[in-house]
């Protein structure tokens, strides 16, 4: 019989799961109740116990490490952590969330323990047996696959599965101790960008999408970039909007052309770009050419706004096309929004 463990660790306030813990304890409890399985889930944080009340519905055998070494991601503490947790859990299945923290040390510990590992998985299928999917040659061919080697890691993409939610209550967390090797890296402080110039926001509602629309000559005859960045950069403050772009509008960049200074090629979406997740997309100043849409595999529910009507949008791939110029458009967006806050 299979034994499920699901890894999880905590955000940097130190006592909240991650999002992406709590769809992984989602997966975990939805694998174990199909396969009658035993299920454990493992905290990784510096006191787990202040993060473990979220679990009491999961009804799972809860086990932490605990200490400062656990506070921050570090390589040589976090891959001990999850070897003693997996260890003690004789897990046969273990699940963690793809985060930067679990992508770094699972193969290493899978490696230890004789395992194989698989990442990126985007869903585990249904039926009597385990199968997991994911998506190969740029996300144009899913593949879904078993293994009989055990334990196997299965590290979960972010928006896999809906979130764990119930009531707080009481639990008890079993304390895991971890030998540590000498810690050779000493984390001394995160630095991240502020939120005016962090423009890439996997959580975000809303990717929204620039295209080289933006800086071509508009109906004056003139390029309005300066407007064009003001625009979407307004809007990105507002809305919270993470920022995507087409391949042509970064490429200008290195062609010398005036360009949206914010972009690179970080922000690209598309075959040879980015394939991110969001609930909404909201194209502006792009063509919609397939090799840019098949990079918007994953957005719900897609809106975009084009001059021109005959654009690979209005093609059956938007569900909504406004035939309008963005300018105009997101300019009075900004407003709204900026009346509302
Ligand atoms: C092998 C290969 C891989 C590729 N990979 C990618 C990729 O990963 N990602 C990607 O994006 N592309 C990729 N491309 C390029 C892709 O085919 C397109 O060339 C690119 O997406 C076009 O970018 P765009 O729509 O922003 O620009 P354009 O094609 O120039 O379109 C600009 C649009 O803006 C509109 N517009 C202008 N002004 C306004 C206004 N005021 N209001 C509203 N609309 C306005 C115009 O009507 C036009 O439709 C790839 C191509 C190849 C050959």
């Amino acid at each position: 019989m299979e034994s499920i463990l699901v890894l999880t660790h905590v955000d940097e306030s130190g006592n909240t799961l991650t999002r992406g813990s709590l769809e992984a304890v989602m997966a975990g409890q939805e694998l174990a109740g199909r396969l009658s399985a035993s299920l454990a889930i493992a905290i990784v944080a510096a006191d787990p116990r202040a993060a473990a009340p979220v679990l009491a519905g999961t009804n799972a055998r809860l086990l932490g490490v605990s200490g400062a070494a656990f506070a921050q991601p570090r390589y040589v503490s976090d891959a001990a952590a999850c070897e003693a947790l997996c260890r003690t859990a004789q897990a046969t299945i273990v699940l963690a969330p793809s985060s930067s923290r679990f992508a770094r040390v699972a193969a290493g510990v899978s490696h230890r323990l004789g395992g194989v590992i698989d990442t990126h998985i985007t869903a585990i299928a249904d039926g009597d047996s385990v199968q997991v999917a994911r998506w190969f040659y740029r996300q144009r061919i899913e593949v879904v696959l078993s293994r009989e080697q055990r334990p196997w890691f299965v590290l979960l993409d972010g928006g896999a599965c809906a979130s764990f939610a119930s009531a707080p209550g009481p639990v008890n967390v079993e304390q895991v101790p971890v030998e540590l090797p000498s810690l050779r890296t000493t984390v001394t402080g995160l630095r991240t960008p502020t939120q005016d110039t962090e423009t890439i926001r996997p959580d975000a509602k809303l990717l929204f999408v620039a295209g080289a629309g933006w800086t071509k000559k508009q109906p004056d005859g003139l390029a309005h970039v300066d407007e064009a960045a003001q625009l979407i950069l307004r809007f990105l403050r507002a809305y919270g909007a993470s920022l995507g772009s087409s391949k042509s509008v970064v490429d200008q960049g290195s062609d010398g052309h005036s360009v949206l200074p914010f972009l690179t090629h970080l922000n690209q979406i598309g075959q040879t770009g980015a394939t991110p997740r969001h609930p909404k997309g909201l194209s502006t100043c792009c063509y919609g050419e397939e090799p840019h849409v098949v990079g918007w595999r994953f957005v719900g529910q897609r809106r975009a706004i084009s001059l021109d009507p005959n654009c690979g949008w209005t093609r059956g791939k938007a569900d909504v096309v406004y035939i309008a110029d963005a300018f105009k458009v997101m300019d009075r967006v900004n407003a709204i929004l900026e009346e509302k806050s």
